[in-house]
């Protein structure tokens, strides 16, 4: 059955030949528009503009899905827990600023918006929330569990995390007393020696086993059991690891990745296993911290499988404004010479970073963040020129969860001048982590029911239908190092990020990119 009426419950419908809704689908035609360069034998440019017609299916269905958080004992694992109880029942709690209530403040998905149209009257734009934009899960609805190699419980590992207000902890600890992570695989050499004492929560052996993939691939296929869920979603907000050496024969590709954990290869890592589990059953993983988790034998894997995979590394704090400033300061034609990033934070993730190898981690995935930006400009940039740029981080156990980031900007302006930007950012790093993780679970829940085919034309059998591919390089906006297919470019900037994101949900329901070219009020 097709029609295009309303679908029930839904905020707007698409009014056009090229969208049609079904009671299952939302089914658009779309006209990608992009511009074909060539280089001419004395350097000049021919631009072609180019039209490439795809077909989108988006799945109407809301699953019930749940989300299994690797590290669900850490500070981020307890707050988003304990955040998406609060907004589940409403829930307020006093401060000494006043009452406050639960929201989603942080989340692009429930907290942002974005331009649907202009008003048919008035010309006024008309915003909604992205929520809206396709048929999205809604985070009050997830089920979470997970694993942690500390056995405490949700609620005294929410009081360990210290992020929290006591008055809110009271009202969601006897819900988090019941909850208690899994026990997870514990490879001692990947995270700093310095977390060896809350390690009591562990399945026995110390390296890589195919017997643990096994074991996580039981564990989500019994969490999926227990609490009736259609979706599951796998991420890992466990401690920063060290690197894997990438190794020929272990684990450059998908068979010797499988073989060397049979072999119980030493260079596997924890978070390379759990990925290898998800992927064998079909739930999508993320990875939110730094390490190189996503070796290529994994994304052959994920690829082999049409498995869903994202990372790395949130982009909370420090970075998500270097992705904003950066992007700014090369875009405006002035030449940012140098970055200085210096951290300091006294929360566990602080901890296992004052160790110097899974600091390394970290150094890496927030290094790189500039270079797309830099390249970009070649009016400001001679080839393989950068800015210089240091990352120093420091754990400082009195601050907690309230980490600083200190940065300086320093930048060429006209005529041999200078300016110097300064920031000085301070937060909890577990408020603004959360809410990331329930965007990066949100669309990429979202993603497995998007599919795509090259458009044919009426009439004319189009080749089947598939999925985007394994890598979610449409999460990057949520992720510091975004991982993308292998061989295509890695987008950094923020704001393009954003547009990539918005702009591919907008195209499943037929609408073209936000322009804001605005010609209604220019034109007249
Ligand atoms: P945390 O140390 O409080 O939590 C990590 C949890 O993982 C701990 O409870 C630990 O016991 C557990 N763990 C370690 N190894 C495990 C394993 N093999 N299996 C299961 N559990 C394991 O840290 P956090 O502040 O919650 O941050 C989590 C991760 O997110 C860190 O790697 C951090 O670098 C990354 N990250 C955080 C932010 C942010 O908080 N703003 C931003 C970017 C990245």
């Amino acid at each position: 059955t097709s029609s295009s009426a309303a679908p029930a419950g839904s905020l707007f419908t698409v009014s056009s030949p090229n969208v049609k809704y079904t009671d299952s689908t939302i089914e658009s035609k779309y006209t990608y528009r992009t511009t074909t360069v060539n280089k001419g034998a004395d350097g000049s440019f021919t631009a072609t503009p180019t039209e490439t017609l795809y077909d989108f299916k988006t799945e109407r269905k809301v699953p019930k899905t749940g989300v299994m958080l690797v590290g669900w004992g850490g500070n981020n694992g307890t707050t988003v827990t304990a955040g998406i109880i609060a907004n589940r029942r409403g829930l307020s709690w006093d401060t000494r600023e006043g009452s406050r209530a639960a929201n989603y403040y942080g989340s692009i998905v429930m907290g942002s918006t974005l331009k649907l149209g202009s008003d048919a009257k008035t010309n006024a734009d008309v915003n909604i929330p992205f929520h809206d934009v396709l048929p999205m899960v809604h985070p009050n609805d997830l089920v979470i569990g997970g694993w942690d190699i500390s056995g405490l419980t949700l609620a005294d590992a929410m009081d360990r995390a210290a992020v929290l207000e006591p008055t809110l902890k009271d009202q969601v600890r006897k819900e988090m007393a019941e909850m208690r992570p899994l026990p997870s695989i514990y490879y001692p050499d990947f995270i700093a020696a310095n977390q060896e004492d809350r390690a009591d929560n562990v399945i026995a052996g110390s390296k890589a086993d195919w017997a643990h993939v096994e074991k996580l691939r039981a564990d989500i296929r019994n969490f999926k059991a227990d609490n009736s869920l259609d979706k599951v979603i796998v991420l890992w907000t466990a401690n920063t690891e060290r690197f894997a050496d990438i190794i020929e024969g272990i684990n450059d590709t998908a068979d010797n990745l499988v073989a060397a954990i049979k072999a119980g290869h030493e260079e596997v890592s924890p978070s390379t296993v759990f990925a290898v589990a998800s992927i064998l059953e079909n739930a999508p993983f993320i990875n939110g911290s730094p390490q190189n988790t996503f070796v290529p034998g994994a994304i052959e894997f994920a690829e082999r499988h049409n498995a869903f995979v994202g990372g790395d590394d949130f982009k909370s704090g420090q970075t998500k404004m270097k992705s904003a400033l950066v992007d700014f300061l090369i875009n405006a034609g002035i030449r940012l010479t140098s970055i200085a990033s210096y951290n300091h934070l006294g929360n566990n993730d602080g901890k296992n970073l004052s160790s110097q190898r899974q600091f390394r981690s970290k150094e890496i995935s927030k290094s790189n963040v500039v270079d797309d930006m830099v390249e970009a400009n070649s009016v400001l940039y001679k080839p393989g020129e950068k800015p210089d740029h240091t990352v120093v981080i420091k754990y400082m156990p009195a601050v907690g969860d309230n980490k600083r980031a200190l940065d300086e900007y320093y930048a060429e302006i006209f005529m041999g001048g200078h300016q110097t930007i300064s920031i000085f950012n301070v937060c909890e790093d577990s408020l603004l982590a959360s809410p990331l993780i329930i965007d990066l679970v949100l669309i990429g829940e979202m993603m497995t029911r998007i599919q795509w085919r090259a458009s044919k034309g009426e009439g004319a059998d189009a080749a089947d239908y598939k999925s985007f591919h394994s890598v979610l390089s449409v999460l990057s906006y949520m992720l510091k190092a975004p991982l993308t297919p292998p061989g295509t470019p890695v987008v950094n900037a923020l704001a393009k990020q954003r547009a990539a994101l918005t702009n591919i949900f907008r195209a499943c329901v037929g609408l073209e990119p936000e322009s804001d070219m605005t010609l209604e009020h220019k034109l007249f």
